[in-house]
């Protein structure tokens, strides 16, 4: 049986920073190194879009302005869809400014505040300084031990979270959604959100995999097996960093 995914790339020409183009990249190439065709679909603002037909979803980092660019179309034209396929267990992955748009609004450092798809239990407030830097998230998802994810941050948003979200993991090096209380990230049915760029999912194939089996399992039900596929390369990237950040103690559990 040939399997066949849709993806939804949210607005690539405004929300794609610091590398995050990689994550459609890599659930591509991941797919079709297992013969699983993933076509990508970008969506720009006035685009109309039948939600119920996509599988996956990503929504990438941006500027300030960026994400005020779009927020309109977002939550005008497609937020009802949007959040329909959300709560029907879309496969989504949103990185820091698609993230910050999943809660229930951005105030920016300079006041401006952003409406957000409220689909996540958060917030987030712009602060002066940045919260720049490598980043490790021990993270659970699926049924697996917990794995440590790297990635990159650079944000001036601190996002807190409401009792509605779950967290996606605990940070153990950087500042994570606000710098303040170790939270890294959010899951939310398969929506998962978090401040790692880097790009995320090249040097974290475990999260990878795991957001296509979800999307597999969703679209062709729970027998869908997804095929074993080596990550040498990838495992290398992700253990070359964590060495290089984590204190020794730790870096011998993951
Ligand atoms: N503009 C947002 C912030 O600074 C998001 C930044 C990003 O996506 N890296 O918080």
């Amino acid at each position: 049986m040939t399997y066949c995914l849709h993806l939804a790339h949210c607005y690539p020409s405004h929300m794609s920073i610091y590398g995050d183009r990689g994550n459609v990249i890599a659930l591509v190439q991941r797919c079709a190194w297992r013969g699983i065709a993933l076509d990508v679909t970008p969506i720009e603002p006035g685009d109309a879009v039948d939600w119920s037909s996509f599988d996956l979803a990503f929504f990438g980092g941006g500027q300030d302005s960026g994400q005020a660019l779009i927020v309109q179309d977002l939550f005008e034209r497609q937020r009802v869809g949007f959040c329909a396929a959300i709560e029907a267990d879309l496969v989504l992955l949103a990185i820091c400014g698609g993230y910050q748009l999943l809660g229930n609004y951005f105030l920016t450092h300079t006041g401006e505040r952003l409406p957000g798809l409220g689909i996540l239990d958060l917030h987030t407030v712009g602060g002066k300084q940045r919260l720049i830097g490598n980043v490790v998230v021990e993270a659970t998802f699926g049924h697996g031990p917990p794995v440590h994810l790297v990635g990159f941050e650079n944000h001036s948003g601190r996002t807190y979270h409401g009792p509605g979200v779950r967290s996606l993991g605990r940070v153990v090096v950087g500042h994570g959604d606000n710098g303040e209380d170790g939270v890294g990230g959010s899951v939310y049915r398969n929506t998962y959100g978090c401040y790692l760029h880097g790009s995320l999912l090249p040097k974290n194939p475990q999260l990878t995999d795991h957001l296509i089996r979800l999307a597999l399992q969703r679209r062709y039900g729970s027998e869908a097996k997804l095929p074993p596929l080596e990550a040498r390369l990838e495992m290398h990237a992700q253990q070359t960093m964590l060495k290089r950040l984590l204190p020794r103690r730790l870096f011998r559990r993951s």
